[in-house]
């Protein structure tokens, strides 16, 4: 039994050792601020069980969650309970821990990112600073039993706190800013002392608005700032505009559905987070390298490779029969493509010819001055036939060697449902094309979703299965994939959907 911090919000936050388990875990069980992208490294048949509070709706019964968790994990399952922030910090999960102990159960706790320091970062307010903040203390604003400290009945202690040296930062404060700011004062805490309220932290609908403790309440409301928040006061709260960095984020609020194998998908996925969108991986296609025997390579004029995965597998099969690298000395290598290149770079090879657009019809262009008696062209199983017909036609011994198929890969459900109602979803392949929409059948993608072709193929694909690519990049890559998606989404302001 793990009891795991997911961090602030941010996927990106949550610890390396925390995302272990998630992806390990049998059962998950869940609260409300837990950022939505925490669960997407769950395993497909993982049981996902929500146990915070609906809006402002009942939460499931604390003594429920205990149960449900203690229950589980007597019947020898992998459980993690999954808190927003630090399981320790405002999050029961001092209580849960007692349960588990008192029940028997062995536990272990993984800390998170607490909102009080990670959505405050994220504003660029530092919770201590030297020459302004030697200390800091974190308060729920919250009155009565549960979250209070000691002498419960007169909570919050605002003689106490109005005297604290340093940082005060208020959480699950939302309802009662006003409140606070003005017990703050009475007790005597500076009127214009700095404070700031931040909204959200580390997500995409982060706001913070500033002020001082006498205008702060005021600034929140009028900017509709809206729970999660944390109210901050002490001197710190001035450095957020100077220290404000995060950059401006123009897929903040989209969901976005990346298709291709996994892979592949990191360097697309993490692409677009960084922009801000929220990603779905529903990865429609897996790559597997085949049992190819690589031949001798120096007989050869020309080593065509048509895809990264086409050098990766190659090394594989290379390697396999005790070969590498200097397989290919003496001979001409040609890619399709800059992505092609890169991957060969890695493994010490640089790339002969590199034609400007990443197709076929080019690379036939680029080596059209280069002399080839014979050429070998490693590719996948299935591909079109433009590279090896042009170069027979101009006379060359072509050899095609298969090195990897695609494969249809099943998506697990959750994915598929959010791919489909996603405000974008991209394609880089014609295979991924066929195998999501095989894999979505009977449903389709939702009218409001936009479609993204990597280029005429794909689209033609799309064309045939009766969609529309709304979106084809101009360059056939995958930055010409994003550089697409975002004019698009600039086009289209009105805003995110959500
Ligand atoms: N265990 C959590 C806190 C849970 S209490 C942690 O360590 O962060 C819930 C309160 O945390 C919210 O009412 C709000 O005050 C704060 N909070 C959580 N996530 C937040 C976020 N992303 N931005 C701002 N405040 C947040």
């Amino acid at each position: 039994m793990y009891l795991v911090g997911a961090g602030p919000g941010d996927p990106g936050l949550l610890t390396a050792r925390g995302l272990a388990l998630i992806a390990a875990a049998d059962v998950i069980l869940y609260d409300r601020l837990v950022g939505e992208g925490a669960l997407d490294g769950a395993r497909a048949d993982a049981e996902l069980l929500f146990v915070g509070k609906q809006g402002g709706g009942d939460a499931v019964p604390q003594e429920l969650t205990e149960q449900l968790m203690v229950a589980r994990a007597l019947d020898g399952k992998t459980v993690v309970r999954l808190k927003g922030g630090d399981p320790f910090v405002f999050g029961r999960g001092g209580e849960e821990a007692l349960a588990l102990r008192a029940a028997g159960v062995e536990f272990e706790v993984v800390p998170g990112v607490t909102a009080g320091v990670g959505a405050l970062a994220y504003a660029g307010i530092p919770v201590t600073h030297r020459g302004l903040s030697s200390a800091v203390a974190f308060v729920t604003a919250q009155s009565g039993s549960e979250d209070a400290g000691p002498g419960s009945g007169s909570w919050p202690d605002w003689p106490a706190l109005a005297v604290f040296p340093g940082t005060l930062v208020f959480y699950m404060g939302a309802a009662r800013l006003a409140e606070i700011a003005s017990s703050l004062i009475a007790h005597g805490r500076a009127q214009d002392e700095p404070a700031a309220v931040v909204q959200a932290g580390t997500l995409p609908a982060q706001r913070t608005v500033t002020g001082t403790l006498a205008t702060i309440s005021r600034e929140a409301e009028r900017a509709e700032m809206g729970a999660p928040l944390l109210l901050v006061a002490g001197a710190v709260a001035s450095l957020a505009g100077e220290l404000s960095w995060l950059p401006p984020r123009p897929l903040a609020g989209r969901t976005v559905a990346v298709t291709r194998a996994r892979a592949q998908a990191s360097a697309l996925a993490s692409r677009l987070e960084l922009l801000g969108a929220h990603v779905v991986q529903a990865p429609a296609i897996a790559t597997r390298v085949l049992e190819a025997d690589v031949p001798e390579l120096t007989p050869y004029d020309v080593v065509c490779l048509t895809s990264p995965n086409a050098v990766s597998a190659l090394f594989e099969r290379l390697a396999a029969s005790g070969r590498d690298a200097r397989a290919l000395a003496g001979t001409l290598v040609a890619v399709i493509g800059a992505g092609t290149a890169a991957a060969l770079a890695e493994r010490g090879v640089l790339a002969d010819v590199v034609p400007e657009r990443p197709i076929a019809e080019s690379l036939v262009e680029a080596l059209a001055e280069v002399p080839i008696a014979r050429v070998l062209i490693a590719r996948a199983s299935r591909a079109r036939e433009v590279l090896p017909d042009a170069l027979r036609a101009r006379g060359a011994e072509v050899d095609v060697l298969a090195l990897y198929e695609t494969l249809p890969e099943p998506i697990a459900e959750r994915e598929l449902a959010r791919a489909l109602s996603a405000d974008y979803v991209t394609f880089t392949s014609s295979s991924t094309v066929a195998s999501f929409l095989d894999a979505a059948a009977p449903r389709t993608l939702s009218r409001t979703t936009r479609i993204v072709s990597i280029g005429p193929a794909t689209s033609a694909t799309l064309a045939e299965r009766g969609l529309q690519a709304h979106v084809e990049a101009v360059r056939h890559d995958i930055d010409g994939v994003v550089d697409a998606l975002l004019a698009d989404a600039a086009s289209r302001d009105g805003g995110p959907r959500r």
